[in-house]
């Protein structure tokens, strides 16, 4: 009885598979589509998303930390992995043991992977990432000046890659993109022998010239859109439904939920719905967000609980009945959608979404494993 009354998540993986060839057709046969699956492949399962990436060749996977790249190598144990952010002292042996490859942040990092190299007596590859304006992660612009000013710094070391990381390419036009990218530029060119690769989603849609050897995209590939001043090019990959628990009657002065932070100006028709904070249905969205049932926009009254919103059901002429199930996410409502009506991104959506659901998998012949 659990699943009539819980929300359901399809993943479509056949849509990622899509987004993931949409992407290597933007880039050319010159420019190779990593994927970026850190965060559990932003939440939708990286076992799932990297055996579907695999089966196009993907020839690089990139995640947050030396865990994510672990449990990827669990199921991909030959392809590539990379960590974008993670210590590297201490953890040099596991590294070097499952075959995964650290982005070097800082010259610390150098002097670690370094110091690794020469005691096995053995070069090792490694990824640079230099910090170009976002100052978050990466070699600083000091640390970049002292490290490109003496490149010796660099013997024992095989550095397959340099990359660096857009702040603005999901804001079209915006002019810090075009400085980034002219800094990577000079860097680039004191690498010659080095992969460059520096565009994220939206950074591939903005100019070829971002493209370099390797792209990196992982919101586009999960169907956000990459260009939200337009319409979005990839194909949507999550449909998120939740059934009615209960519908009520309200009258005139009453008010629902928490805090009583809505007030009926009229009598109307509620439903209840089995999703909350708690399956990342964000607070954010309280008297703000919408459902969909049967194509029409519902508003969410008054304040997001924790397993439960409340909804308007007054204007539709078919109102939905205990059991009947409302769509979160799906034709009606995308990620980046919904992300509007809660002021965050499509990207915390995603991330956010919760454990409790009824996972299924829709893979590429269609046929549906959960
Ligand atoms: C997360 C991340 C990406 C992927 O960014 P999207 O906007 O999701 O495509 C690429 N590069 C780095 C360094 C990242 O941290």
């Amino acid at each position: 009885m659990t699943e009539l009354n819980a929300p359901f998540l399809a993943i479509d993986l056949g849509a990622i598979a899509d987004n993931y060839l949409l992407l290597k057709k933007q880039v050319g046969a010159n420019c190779a589509v990593a994927g970026v699956v850190k965060t559990n492949a932003y939440g939708l399962g990286v076992q799932e998303v990297a055996q579907t990436l695999e089966k196009f060749e993907c020839p690089q996977y990139f995640v947050a930390t030396l865990d994510e790249a672990l449990t990827l190598r669990s199921c991909i144990p030959n392809t590539p992995v990379a960590v974008l952010g993670a210590v590297i002292k201490g953890a040099e042996k596991e590294y070097f043991n499952h075959n995964i490859t650290p982005i070097l942040n800082s010259l610390r990092d150098i002097e670690t992977w370094r110091a690794s190299a020469s005691t096995r007596n053995q070069k090792l590859e490694a990824i640079i990432h230099f910090d170009i304006g976002m100052n978050r992660l990466g070699l600083s612009t000091d640390e970049s000046d002292i490290l490109l000013d003496d490149l010796t710094l660099l013997e024992g070391l095989n550095i397959t890659t340099i990359m660096s990381h857009f702040a603005c390419a999901d804001e079209k036009d915006h002019p810090l993109t075009e400085q980034q990218a002219h800094k990577f530029a000079n860097i680039a060119m004191l690498f010659p022998r080095a992969y460059k690769s520096l565009a994220n989603s939206s950074g591939i849609f903005r100019d070829r010239s971002f493209h370099y050897d390797m792209v990196r995209p992982g919101y586009a590939l999960y169907g956000g859109n990459p260009t939200p001043e337009t319409s979005n090019p990839m194909r949507p990959v999550v449909t998120l439904e939740a059934p009615v628990l209960q519908t009520r009657h309200v009258k005139k002065g009453q008010s629902v939920g928490y805090g009583t932070t809505h007030i009926f100006e009229q009598d109307t028709q509620t439903a209840t719905i089995a999703l909350g904070y708690g399956d990342g249905f964000l607070r954010s969205g309280s008297s703000k967000a919408n459902v969909y049932y049967e194509g029409t926009a519902c508003p969410v009254l008054g304040r997001v609980s924790m397993d439960l919103i409340t909804i308007d059901i007054g204007h539709l002429e078919q109102r939905p009945q205990t059991g009947d199930k409302v769509e979160i996410l799906g034709h009606h409502q995308s990620i980046d959608d919904l992300a509007h009506t809660m002021d965050t991104i499509g990207y915390e959506i995603l991330t956010s979404l919760g454990t409790r659901y009824k996972r299924v998998y829709r893979r590429m012949d269609e046929t549906v494993i959960s």
